[in-house]
C-alpha cells in the first residue's frame, strides 16, 4: 500500500510502498479516504518533543475511513462502518485514569501516527474500542479534522469552563483555532480571537469572532482587556511562547488559561499575580470517545464546519513547508 514515511527527523517524507498491516483479534483494518494534516506530525517528523516517536513513522491521526476488515473478536462493528482513527489510539481500560472516564491521561495509551503507525495511508489498522463513528451526513474529508483539531478544541473550551455570554479568547487561528473559533460560537461564548494577517482576520470574523487582534502589529493584551475587561477563558492553540504567555495575562481574575498548543518551550510564570487573581493554568490534552461523538455531532448537526483545502498524499511535504510559514487557512486534508 501507498503510505508517507518519516524516516529520519527533520528530513522530508518519502511516499513509499510498504506492507498492507495486517489485524489482531480486537483490531479492525480501515480503508483511509481522507486525513488532515495536523502541526503535531510536523512536531513528530522533526521530532521536537522529550518523547520522540520510533522511526520509520507513518503520521497521521485525523484518519477517516471505511472499515474493511474486523477483527474476529469484534462484536460491535462490522465491515463497511465509517469511523475515524484518533490520536487517543488506544488506552489501557482499567487504570484509574481510565476508570474516571479521563482516558486520554492513560499512562499506557498508544497514539496514533506517533507510537503506532497513523492515516496517511491508504490502511491502517486500529483498536475496535477506539475508533468513533463518522455520523451520517457528514462526509469523509469534513470529518477527518474534527478527530483532532475539533474534538482537542471542544474539548479546551470545556476545560476552560466559559459560560455563555462569556468571553474566550483563541489564541492562533490555524488548524485548532478556526473550529474554536466555531465551537465557542455554538457554545455562546464571545470571542475574541489572535493570529496575523488578513487572511487569519477575515476567517476569524466570518466564523463569528467579534474582534480579531494581529500579534505582529496590534498590543494584543491591552487590546484584549480593553475590549472585553479580560476574559474569562482562553485557549492558545498557537505554536509561540510569546503566544502563550499573553494567553495567560488576557484572562480576568478566576478565569482560566488554557494551554493547548505544544511549542517545544518553556512557559515562565508569576507567583505573585497568578496567586493573587486566583488564575488558573490548565493543559488539555486531546478528548475522550464521547468528547469526539459530542463534536462530530455539532459538525453533523451544521453548528460547525472546518475550513478544508483538499490535497494528496504526494502533496505532505509543501504541506508542511507551509505549514511552518504559517500560510495555512483553516485545515489540509488529504483525500487518499
Ligand atoms: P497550525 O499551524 O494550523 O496553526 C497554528 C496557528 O498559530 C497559525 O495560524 C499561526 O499563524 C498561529 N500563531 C503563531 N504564533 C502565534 C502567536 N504568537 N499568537 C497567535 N497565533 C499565533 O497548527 P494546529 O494544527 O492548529 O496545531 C497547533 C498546536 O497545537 C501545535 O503545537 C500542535 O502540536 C498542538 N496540538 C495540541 C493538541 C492537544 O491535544 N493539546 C492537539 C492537536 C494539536
Ligand atoms: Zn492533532
Ligand atoms: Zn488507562
Amino acid at each position: 500500500m501507498k503510505a508517507a514515511v518519516a524516516n529520519k527527523f527533520g528530513d522530508i517524507l518519502k511516499i513509499e510502498d510498504v506492507a498492507k498491516p495486517s489485524i489482531e483479534p480486537h483490531q479492525i483494518l480501515v480503508k483511509i479516504h481522507a486525513c488532515g494534516v495536523c502541526h503535531t506530525d510536523l512536531h513528530a517528523c522533526h521530532g521536537d518533543w522529550p518523547v520522540k516517536p520510533t522511526l520509520p513513522l507513518i503520521p497521521g491521526h485525523e484518519g477517516v475511513g471505511e472499515i474493511v476488515e474486523v477483527g474476529s473478536a469484534v462484536t460491535h462493528l462490522n465491515l463497511g462502518d465509517r469511523v475515524g482513527i484518533p490520536w487517543l489510539y488506544s488506552a489501557c481500560g482499567h487504570c484509574e485514569y481510565c476508570l474516571a472516564g479521563k482516558e486520554s491521561l492513560c499512562m499506557s495509551q498508544e497514539n496514533a501516527g506517533y507510537s503506532v503507525a497513523g492515516g496517511y495511508a491508504e490502511y491502517c489498522a486500529a483498536h475496535a474500542d477506539y475508533v468513533v463513528k463518522v455520523p451520517e451526513g457528514l462526509n469523509y474529508v469534513d470529518a477527518a479534522p474534527l478527530f483532532c483539531a475539533g474534538v482537542t478544541t471542544y474539548k479546551a473550551l470545556k476545560v476552560s469552563e466559559a459560560k455563555p455570554g462569556q468571553w474566550v479568547a483563541i489564541f492562533g487561528v490555524g488548524g485548532l483555532g478556526h473550529l474554536a473559533v466555531q465551537y465557542a460560537v455554538a457554545m455562546g461564548l464571545r470571542v475574541a480571537a489572535v493570529d496575523t494577517g488578513a487572511a487569519k482576520r477575515d476567517l476569524a470574523l466570518s466564523l463569528g469572532a467579534e474582534c480579531f487582534f494581529d500579534f505582529k502589529t496590534d498590543n494584543v493584551v491591552e487590546d484584549i482587556r480593553e475590549t472585553t475587561g479580560g476574559v474569562h477563558g482562553s485557549v492558545c492553540t498557537a505554536v509561540s511562547k510569546a503566544g502563550f504567555r499573553q494567553s495567560y495575562d488576557v484572562v480576568r481574575r478566576g478565569g482560566k488559561c488554557v494551554l493547548v498548543g505544544l511549542p517545544p518551550e518553556d512557559m515562565p510564570l508569576p507567583i505573585f499575580d497568578t496567586v493573587l487573581n486566583g488564575v488558573s493554568v490548565v493543559g488539555s490534552i486531546v478528548g475522550t470517545r464521547k468528547d469526539l461523538e459530542e463534536c462530530l455531532e455539532f459538525a453533523a448537526r451544521g453548528k460547525v464546519k472546518a475550513i478544508i483545502k483538499e490535497k494528496k498524499l504526494d502533496d505532505i511535504n509543501d504541506i508542511f513547508a507551509d505549514m511552518e510559514k504559517g500560510e495555512i487557512t483553516g485545515r489540509i486534508v488529504m483525500s487518499l
